[in-house]
C-alpha cells in the first residue's frame, strides 16, 4: 500500500506540487495524467525517495519512507525514469543489475534464479545473451522493465514507459505491466500521455493540474470536463465494445 500525504515540493522558489495526497492499493495500476510540466516526474521521484518534499510524506506499508532508509527503499520501490542510460552488456547482466540492492559481496544463487525467472516471465529468454545494443526499442524497453522487476519491488513507478514504442509493443508492454501488477500484487504507477491506453489498461486515474490533484478515482473521473480542465482540449468520451474511448474534437 502506498499513501502520499499532503506533499508539497518546490525546486528553489519554483513551486511544483502543492498538497498532493492519495492512496493506492496493491494489485492495481494507476495512471498518472497531466500536461507537460504538471509535476508528474517530480511526484514519482518523491515517491521513490530521490527528492525530499518540503512538506508532507510518503508512506509505504504504514512506514514513512525516511524510516525505511535508502537500502530498504531500493528493495521496495523500483523507479523507471523516462530516459534510461543504456548499459552495454548482455540482457542477462542488464537484468541482474536490478538485483543490486539485494546483492552482498557476491551474486547469490537466488539472484541468478530471480534474474532467470524474470527474463522468462517477460519472454526475453531468447535474447538473454544478446547485447543490449542488438535489441529493438520494444525489446529494450522490456529489458528495462525486467531490471526494475528484478529488484522485487512492491511499488513499481514508470515514467512514460511506452512513448517510444509502436502500437503493437505499446499493447504488449501495457498488458505485461497489468499482468505483472496482478500476479505479483504490486502497486504500479505509470505516467502515460495516451489517454486511450490509460483508459484501456489502468484501474485508477490520478489527474494532476498545476501541481495539484484535480481528480483521483476509477474511469468515471476521466470525463470530458476533466480532460478540458486538465489538458485544455475538448473531447468526446465514447463507449465502444465496453471500452471508453477518448476522441479529441478538432476545434
Ligand atoms: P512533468 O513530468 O509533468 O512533465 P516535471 O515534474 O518534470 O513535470 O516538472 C514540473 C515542473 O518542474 C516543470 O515546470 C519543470 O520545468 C520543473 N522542473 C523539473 N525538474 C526541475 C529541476 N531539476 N530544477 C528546476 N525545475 C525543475
Amino acid at each position: 500500500m502506498l499513501r502520499v500525504e499532503s506533499v508539497s515540493f518546490a525546486y528553489g522558489d519554483k513551486k511544483v506540487l502543492s498538497d498532493v495526497g492519495f492512496e493506492l492499493a496493491e494489485g492495481e495500476v494507476s495512471s498518472l495524467l497531466g500536461v507537460n510540466g504538471s509535476g508528474k516526474t517530480t511526484l514519482l521521484k518523491i515517491i521513490s525517495g530521490l527528492l525530499k518534499p518540503q512538506k508532507g510524506k510518503v508512506i509505504v506499508d504504514n512506514k514513512a519512507i525516511e524510516e525505511i532508509g535508502s537500502q530498504g527503499l531500493s528493495k521496495t520501490v523500483a523507479y523507471m525514469p523516462q530516459k534510461t542510460n543504456g548499459v552495454f552488456c548482455t540482457v542477462f547482466d542488464a537484468v541482474l543489475l536490478g538485483r543490486k540492492p539485494h546483492i552482498g559481496l557476491e551474486v547469490s544463487g537466488h539472484d541468478i534464479e530471480t534474474t532467470s525467472r524474470i527474463i522468462n516471465m517477460l519472454g526475453l529468454e531468447h535474447y538473454a545473451f544478446k547485447y543490449t545494443t542488438e535489441l529493438s526499442g520494444g525489446e529494450l524497453q522490456k529489458v528495462v522493465i525486467a531490471r526494475a522487476l528484478a529488484q522485487e519491488p512492491k511499488i513499481l513507478l514508470l515514467d512514460e514507459p511506452i512513448s517510444h514504442l509502436d502500437i503493437k509493443n505499446q499493447m504488449e508492454v501495457m498488458r505485461l505491466l497489468v499482468d505483472i501488477t496482478k500476479t505479483m500484487n504490486l502497486t504500479t504507477v505509470i505516467v502515460l500521455h495516451d489517454l486511450n491506453m490509460a483508459m484501456r489498461f489502468a484501474d485508477k486515474f490520478l489527474l494532476l493540474k498545476d501541481g495539484e490533484v484535480y481528480a483521483y478515482g476509477d474511469r468515471d473521473v476521466v470525463t470530458p470536463q476533466a480532460i478540458r480542465d486538465v489538458y485544455r482540449i475538448n473531447v468526446l468520451v465514447a463507449q465502444y465494445m465496453g471500452l471508453s474511448v477518448v476522441i479529441p474534437e478538432l476545434s
